[in-house]
């Protein structure tokens, strides 16, 4: 049984992120592996025990409970050192780092799971389309997602990039980065669900928990990230891009 825990979904849970975990599951069910969904909500102990954690975007005070609370019991940082996988979608990425602007408007500290610190950005929020080349180490096809966020996020020596921006903001530090990787912890400002247009970065995610999978028939996501791509044109190169 490999069991799917989804984090806070009434305070991390904008764009139907909720979905990722739906996507997981039901990927190894295809291929005859049972899953669990192990949905948690606020207030309620977090098992350290589960195989993958999810966390989704969310807006600046719900994101400040969820930081609290996780600090608190440190049950995900138990699930990480055991070898656990986490997906967490822009709020959740952004609190996966050492700090980010709370509900407040100031810093607080993040889980530091991840070598990265965001702030708000300067100007309007970062809004639409978003395409993405993966770090070619990772053996991806293109990652296409939607984007939604103020926040900017300035990665450290600890972490890389999960991919290079070709249009749309994502990190928007000003190196192109979009998302962070460090071990099996993976951030990404990409909603979509991003695991519904992506599936080959869902099979990535579950392959470090079971082991490698066998492939499926992907000829309907590939239909939809053919048509999200194609909106995506319609938006702006990120500033800089050639
Ligand atoms: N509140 C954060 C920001 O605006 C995250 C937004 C989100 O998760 N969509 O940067």
């Amino acid at each position: 049984m490999t069991s799917i825990c989804l984090l806070y979904p009434e305070l991390l849970g904008t764009y139907g992120d909720g979905g990722n975990a739906v996507v997981l599951a039901q990927r190894l069910r295809w291929r005859g592996i049972d899953a669990d969904i192990v949905e948690v909500t606020a207030g309620a102990p977090v098992p350290s025990s589960c195989d993958v954690y999810l966390m989704g975007g969310g807006e600046d005070g719900p994101q400040t409970l969820a930081v609290a609370e996780l600090n608190e019991s440190r049950a995900l940082h138990v699930a990480v050192d055991r070898g656990a996988a986490v997906l967490a979608v822009c709020a959740g990425f952004q609190l996966l780092g050492e700090s980010f602007t709370g509900g407040d408007g100031r810093p607080a500290a993040g889980l530091g799971l991840v070598d990265a610190v965001t702030s708000h950005g300067p100007g309007a929020r970062r809004v639409g389309e978003i395409v993405a080349e993966p770090d070619p180490a990772l053996g991806l096809p293109t990652l296409t997602g939607y984007e939604n966020h103020q926040g900017v996020t300035r990665l450290g020596a600890g972490a890389r990039p999960l991919g290079h921006v070709m249009i749309g903001r994502g990190n928007d530090a000003g190196d192109g980065g979009e998302g962070a990787i460090a071990g099996r912890v993976v951030g990404t400002y990409l909603h979509g669900p991003v695991l519904a247009r992506n599936p080959a970065l869902a099979d990535l995610i579950l392959s470090w928990v079971t082991g490698p999978l066998p492939a499926l028939d992907d000829t309907e996501a590939s239909v939809l990230r053919s048509e999200r791509m194609a909106a995506a044109a319609g938006r702006r190169l990120r500033p800089g891009a050639t």
